[in-house]
């Protein structure tokens, strides 16, 4: 038997049930599990971290044997967040060291995950790596290497979750990380492959949402401007002249913050989302507005 959704905003006025808010609710991840890839530092991270706060259990994966020193800082941080409500479970976070090109792996990863909670309600994958070269000579390895990564990376990430919440019957959130280079070009930057990469990403996630749509399963893209992390601080400190030049690219006139990617990676993962799938969220400082 299926249970049906609590009545919020209008439905619940309208039925005339005592007044109480839910829009905040909208947005919980109490009793999810959820699935971060590149979840060791930076963006990953810090949604990972998000959704911990918000109440789910997050499994982060990246490609070392043990995890990044951010990493445990920021999953003891969680651990001691004061209780979300009396008799509800605080999220938190765990990590396992796994590779995103190895579709076995990854498979496994998520059904161990199932196996221990019991379920999987939410896919971030993340995980990528940016590097250039001129496009007339970029080398077969260093192409296959961004895509491999950056493309077959994310689809066996999101068949593993998508798997799980199709063997679950879980009505689940896949989202994936693109790029505003999945749309446009980066002045001035060689960067080809991953331009590629994750303009294919945004077509991944339509191609799957239209596939999984009938199973109620979510599949959306990302698609953030210039966030100052290890990614990017490896070009701009190479480039000094870079920053100032990235940072009027855009009307905000900055880079943006890891923690600027919270609000729509939360929204996407929650119930405050279930009418959307098949998108690709842009979250830029207003890059493509100019
Ligand atoms: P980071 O380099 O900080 O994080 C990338 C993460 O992916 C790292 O934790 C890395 O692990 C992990 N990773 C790399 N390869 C693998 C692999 N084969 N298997 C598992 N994990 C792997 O970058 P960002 O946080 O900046 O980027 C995260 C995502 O956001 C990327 O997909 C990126 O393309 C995208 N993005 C970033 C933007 C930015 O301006 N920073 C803008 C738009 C999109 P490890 O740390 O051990 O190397």
């Amino acid at each position: 038997m299926t249970t049906q959704p609590p009545l919020v905003g209008l439905a619940a006025a309208l039925a005339s049930q005592p007044p109480t808010r839910t829009v905040f609710a909208q947005f919980s991840l109490v009793e999810k599990v959820a699935f971060v890839t590149g979840g060791g530092r930076g963006i990953g991270l810090e949604v990972a971290a998000a959704f911990a706060e918000a109440g789910a259990i997050v499994y982060c994966l990246g490609p070392s044997k043990q995890p990044h020193n951010d990493f445990v800082t920021v999953q003891e941080f969680v651990a001691r967040m004061p209780p979300l409500a009396e008799n509800v479970k605080n999220g938190k976070m765990e990590y396992i060291s796994g590779d995103v090109t190895d579709q076995k792996q990854m498979w496994k990863i998520a059904e161990d995950i199932v196996a221990r909670e019991g379920r999987l309600d939410i896919c971030f994958a993340n995980a990528g790596i940016l590097a250039g070269a001129d496009c007339l000579e970029y080398s077969a390895e260093d192409f296959t290497k961004i895509i491999n990564v950056n493309v077959n990376g994310v689809l066996y990430t999101a068949q593993a979750a998508g798997r799980q919440m199709e063997k679950l019957g879980i009505p689940g959130s896949i989202i994936l990380n693109a790029s505003m280079a999945g749309s446009i070009c980066i002045r001035n930057q060689k960067w080809v492959a991953y331009t590629t990469s994750k303009s294919a990403i945004i077509q991944m996630a339509r191609s799957m949402a239209c596939e999984l749509g009938s199973k109620g399963i979510r599949v959306n893209s990302v698609s953030p401007g210039y966030i100052y992390t290890k990614m990017t601080k490896a070009f701009l400190d190479s480039h000094p002249d870079l920053m100032e030049e990235w940072c009027l690219q855009n009307p905000l006139g900055r880079l943006g913050r890891t923690d600027e990617s919270r609000g729509v990676c939360l929204w996407l993962a929650s119930d405050a989302s279930t009418f959307c799938t098949g998108s690709d969220i842009i979250v830029d400082g207003g890059h493509r507005a100019w």
